[in-house]
Order: C-alpha cells, then sequence, then structure tokens
C-alpha cells in the first residue's frame, strides 16, 4: 500500500504589474534597452522576499496584438528586467515567473486578436500562476496602478493595492489599499497586523549548547518563524538566539505564543532530523 502524498505547503505570493508599477513606462514596451526601474522597487522587492512571498509579474502585453513588437521581444525584455532586478535587489532570483498576456480584441495580428483570460482585468494569470506554484491566493495581493489590476486581483481572492497619487482615482477604486508607490505598498504588505494588545515571550532550549551554533540551523529557524508568522497571521514581534535558547516574542499574549512555539519546534525538528542528526535539537 503506497503511503499518501504529502500536500506542499501553499505560499503566499505578491502579484505584480510591470508597466507604471515595476519599471517607468506606460505601455507597449518591447526593447529591452529601454528598462527603466522605478524608484524605490528594489528596496520593495528584497522587503518582500524577506517576508517570504513569491513574486509574479502579470502583464497584459497587447502590444504584441498591436503588432508593435513580438513574444520573442516580450521574453528578452523580461529576461533583462530579470537580471537587473537580480542585480539592484542582490539576490540570485527575483520573479519565479513573468506571465504576460499578448491578446487583445482589438489587435492587427490576427493570431493574437481575440479576448482572452489571461488579459486584466480577468484573472488568468494569477490562477495559472496559483496552480503551478501552489499558491495561497487568499493570503497574496496584487499591485498594480490600473484598475484592472485591482479588478483581476479582486477576481482572484487576492488582497488589492492600486498604486496612484491621484485623489478622484483613488476614491473611486476598488482596491483595499491605495498606496504612491510600491516602496509603500511593500511596507503596508509586510506591516505587522497590530490587533493585538498582550505580548507573549516563549523560549525554545535547545538540548545541547553547541546546537545553536549551527549558523544554517539558525537561518532555518528564522525563516521558519517568519513563513509561520505568514501563515497564521500571528505577529512575530521579535527572535533572539541566546547561547543555549531561542527566544520567540509574538503579539497575542501567552497562549498565543504557546501554541507558536510548539508549531516552529516541530517545524525545525523536523528540519534538524532529516539534515543533522536523528535525535531532536530541542530539550524537554
Ligand atoms: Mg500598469
Amino acid at each position: 500500500m503506497s503511503s499518501p502524498s504529502r500536500q506542499p505547503a501553499l505560499r503566499p505570493a505578491v502579484f505584480l504589474d510591470r508597466d507604471g508599477t515595476l519599471i517607468d513606462n506606460a505601455g507597449d514596451l518591447g526593447d529591452p534597452d529601454q528598462l527603466q526601474i522605478l524608484p524605490g522597487v528594489p528596496q520593495a522587492l528584497r522587503l518582500l522576499l524577506d517576508h517570504n512571498f513569491m513574486l509574479f509579474v502579470a502583464t497584459n502585453q497587447g502590444g504584441v496584438a498591436r503588432g508593435k513588437y513580438n513574444e520573442d521581444a516580450v521574453t528578452r525584455t523580461h529576461a533583462r528586467l530579470e537580471r537587473m532586478l537580480c542585480e539592484q535587489v542582490g539576490a540570485p532570483h527575483v520573479i519565479t515567473e513573468y506571465y504576460y498576456c499578448p491578446f487583445h480584441p482589438q489587435g492587427t495580428v490576427q493570431n493574437y486578436r481575440r479576448e482572452h483570460e489571461w488579459r486584466k482585468p480577468a484573472p488568468g494569470m494569477l490562477f495559472a500562476a496559483a496552480l503551478a506554484h501552489a499558491i495561497d491566493l487568499e493570503k497574496s495581493w496584487m499591485v498594480g496602478d490600473q484598475e484592472r489590476d485591482v479588478l483581476a486581483g479582486a477576481a482572484a481572492q487576492c488582497r488589492t493595492i492600486l498604486l496612484c497619487s491621484d485623489r478622484d482615482q483613488a476614491a473611486a477604486s476598488a482596491s483595499d489599499f491605495v498606496e504612491k508607490d510600491l516602496l509603500n505598498a511593500a511596507r503596508r504588505i509586510t506591516a505587522p497586523i497590530l490587533h493585538a494588545t498582550a505580548v507573549g515571550a516563549v523560549a525554545l532550549h535547545a538540548r545541547r549548547s553547541d546546537i545553536l551554533l549551527d549558523a544554517m540551523f539558525q537561518e532555518t529557524i528564522k525563516s521558519m518563524a517568519l513563513a509561520l508568522a505568514q501563515k497564521t497571521g500571528i505577529q512575530l514581534l521579535q527572535l533572539d538566539f541566546h547561547a543555549s535558547n531561542v527566544t520567540v516574542m509574538v503579539a497575542g499574549g501567552e497562549v498565543i505564543a504557546l501554541g507558536f512555539v510548539t508549531e516552529l519546534r516541530r517545524d525545525t525538528e523536523r528540519w534538524w532530523r532529516s539534515h543533522r542528526a536523528a535525535e531532536s535539537p530541542w530539550g524537554s
């Protein structure tokens, strides 16, 4: 009898419009040499990556349907954009996948002249990404500078942020939030949820004092704590490493802290057992 396969944990994502959100362009850009990343974008993406969000671009490229450039140009533009982002963000990978829709119902190129479920405001690109990359859409966000971005995000059950500085446009938008640029949007997305009044602190005690000197284990504990906070919506206030224990401080009080640490202990113990030793890294 085969054992049931484990479902991978769903991850949160941020879907990003391209033109006017990541790059300074009003649309129809098919030349990689014209790419200009907007100010604050690298910092914004760094912040989102540090908070364990997967990043995707979801962009309408009706310029293909209008015959301004071809799909090959879109691919080359995205490859160049990714290289520029990696360099400016300081990461080996930034955008997990670039989704684009080359169709347009009023296009002049016959093969691309039609409506398509990927074309925003339809949510097709977000659904495709969610299926391909195990994304939790309800914990994800869509950010863009047009209402069609907001509508696509909302149709996929994501929270939405419209980037705009125009008061009338902001007032008319169906978005959950309005921010002036991507950096402010990233701060909004990663801001702790300040619903808790109490604070709880619990320590995880290592079984041996050298266990917490293991740098990779420390990094694992940090990233698992962040992922757990993201998954549960619990606000992680502080994570401190000491000689023989890790203290975890969360909003919501002692009971919430205890539940959080129990889960973190289980996750990190699993990692330790498969990477280091059969016995638990934690004492009683
Ligand atoms: Mg745009």
